[in-house]
């Protein structure tokens, strides 16, 4: 979006702009004032979590909120530009993936309106999936976003947030190029690790979230903090049960989903 009045997206209807943003920062240690502003090399979709759509827009366009996104998808597919690509948009908050932590300045945020799980987490309308879909596709396609880096509000920031939430159609959307997905492993009885375990096991699971990316401490001890990070890739890669548990389904997802992510950065 530039200063006059066309959204970057032609999925975009119009403008509907938000005061909350600032200037993306560079990253690593030692960027001086010459270095150039990062481009946005992730996309990380939200639900708004509130019961009316048009109050969470004026929420994240409200100066006091401090939170925003780059765009907005009505129900009814219908769908704002908030913040210039541009810029930095406050969407991600505290958060972390593949050794980032300001998300923020490497990404680009999208808020869908659904009220979440406090509402009871009903279903994204057609309309809505369709439009957001385009718009991903358009974003990952003029920024080269890879499907890798196509990520939940809850995978980059575990035991904080749990949006969109285990009903967003990742499945669909990874089929239509946005975004990763392995078929998930059958869930059966069996062995599995949870919490309170400690072991070398458990420094194994760890070492494989932390290879895909998520924010993990590999030290052995399955605590509330790696529960969080299972319930949140069983959010997005095995939806049909978020229990935190790491069962043999999950594990094996999370092995197929690490050898095709592999496959796909060494291709
Ligand atoms: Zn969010």
């Amino acid at each position: 979006m530039n200063q006059t009045t066309h959204p970057d997206s032609r999925f975009a209807a119009k403008i509907f702009p938000s005061p909350n943003h600032g200037e993306r920062k560079p990253s690593g240690n030692g960027a001086g004032d010459d270095t150039p502003a990062r481009r946005p090399d992730m996309l990380i979709l939200h639900y708004t979590g509130m019961s009316d759509a048009g109050e969470a827009l004026q929420w994240l366009c409200n100066p006091v909120s401090q939170v925003s996104s780059h765009y907005f998808v009505f129900e009814n597919g219908h769908t704002l530009q908030l913040v210039p690509e541009e810029r930095r948009a406050w969407h991600a908050g505290a958060s972390h993936w593949a050794g980032e932590t300001d998300i923020n300045s490497c990404s680009i945020g999208i808020e869908i309106a659904n009220p979440g799980h406090p509402g009871g987490l009903p279903d994204f309308p057609p309309e809505q999936i369709a439009a957001t879909l385009n718009l991903c596709r358009d974003i990952c396609e003029r920024w080269a976003i890879p499907p890798e880096r196509v990520l939940a509000h809850s995978d980059i920031a575990p035991g904080r947030k749990i949006d969109p939430g285990e009903k967003f159609p990742w499945r669909y959307f990874a089929e239509a190029g946005v975004g990763v997905w392995a078929s998930p492993a059958p869930i059966r009885s069996g062995r599995f690790l949870a919490r309170g375990e400690s072991g070398q096991p458990v420094e194994a699971l760890q070492a494989m979230f932390a290879m895909l990316g998520y924010g993990v401490t590999v030290d052995g001890v399955f605590d509330e903090a790696l529960e969080a990070v299972v319930a949140a890739f069983q959010r997005h890669w095995r939806p049909e049960k978020v229990d935190g548990v790491a069962d043999a389904s999950t594990i094996t997802t999370l092995r197929d989903l690490l050898a095709m992510t592999r496959e796909a950065r060494t291709a």
